[in-house]
């Protein structure tokens, strides 16, 4: 690593590579993020029904995604807005974890939620307008769950690993960064994508990386192209929001993908995902969890 992004990342020390730690791999039920297999992790926004859940739960897991994503806490910006089904989404979420085997990622949006999420959850997902509530974040890595952490709208790369240092400072190795876009002079898409972030944490950090392109742009069109972009820039997975009817989703349907899309989608990026597997050296999890230096 350049000497120079060793100085300007100084403060958050333990989320800079080592010579002994290259690669984090991050252990959820059956599966590994930032190990070997490129992880997609699909669902719609919100949790809204039982029968919006499990189809969306079933096709996603048919077409290859392996964790399940879905809000039963939203953070909106109008108090009008849909706010999500709290326990009773928690309750779905499990309920399709149950019929299909999907590890479970749904954000918690408050400190005192955090049990109750961490019960439900297989991973917390802290949301891009909390990335610097650091109460929120202790109490978050205090529960032991691996952490999801979205990249702040305008944080730097640097605010970003601040909070995934706090994180491992409270005693929770299990954290996996999210790029969702930054705010920019652009107006054009809801958000920026910065896929040079993506490529910049992976030379620079052993955290596993993930791109979500529908917070990034907004607009479902972009999406598959996006997705393609974040693998090229060697991220460790997806996250990506899939709903049986977009046009009619609670929340997020204008960048939402129906079902045929997002299987487009995953056929679209398998010849990137095997390139992938060519260009990445094989990683080997230990029983730390921790994967050797190679390359
Ligand atoms: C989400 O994933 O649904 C979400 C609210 O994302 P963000 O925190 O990135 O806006
Ligand atoms: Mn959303």
């Amino acid at each position: 690593m350049r000497e120079s992004w060793h100085d300007r990342f100084a403060e958050s020390l333990d989320v800079l590579k080592t010579e002994r730690l290259r690669q984090t791999v991050v252990p959820v039920l059956d599966l590994e993020i930032g190990g070997d297999e490129f992880i997609t992790m699909a669902g719609p926004c919100s949790v809204e029904t039982e029968a919006q859940l499990l189809a969306t739960a079933h096709h996603v897991r048919r077409g290859g995604a392996r964790v399940l994503r879905g809000g039963a806490f939203k953070p909106r910006s109008s108090p009008y807005a849909f706010q999500g089904l709290g326990l009773a989404g928690l309750k779905l979420l499990a309920q399709a974890r149950q019929e299909t085997g999907l590890a479970i990622v749904t954000e918690v949006m408050s400190e005192d939620d955090v049990p109750l999420v961490a019960e439900y959850a297989d991973i917390l997902q802290i949301g891009s307008r909390n990335m610097e509530n650091y109460s929120l974040l202790e109490a978050a890595a205090r529960s032991g769950r691996p952490i999801l952490l979205k990249r702040g709208m305008v944080a730097t790369i640097a605010d970003f690993l601040r909070s995934a240092q706090c994180i491992l400072a409270n005693g929770n190795p299990n954290v996996i960064l999210c790029e969702r876009g930054i705010r920019t002079f652009e107006t054009a898409l809801r958000n920026t994508f910065d896929v040079a972030a993506i490529a910049l944490i992976k030379q620079i950090s052993h955290l596993p990386v993930i791109a979500d392109p529908s917070h990034a742009c907004g607009c479902r069109e972009l999406v598959p192209a996006l997705a393609r972009v974040a693998v090229t820039a060697e991220a460790d997975g997806l996250l990506v929001e899939v709903h049986p009817d977009p046009d009619h989703a609670w929340s997020d349907g204008d960048q939402t993908l129906d079902f045929a899309a997002f299987d487009h989608m995953m056929a679209s990026l398998e010849p990137y995902i095997a390139l992938r597997a060519v260009r990445r050296p094989v990683c080997r999890a230990t029983g730390s969890k921790l994967v050797e230096a190679v390359g």
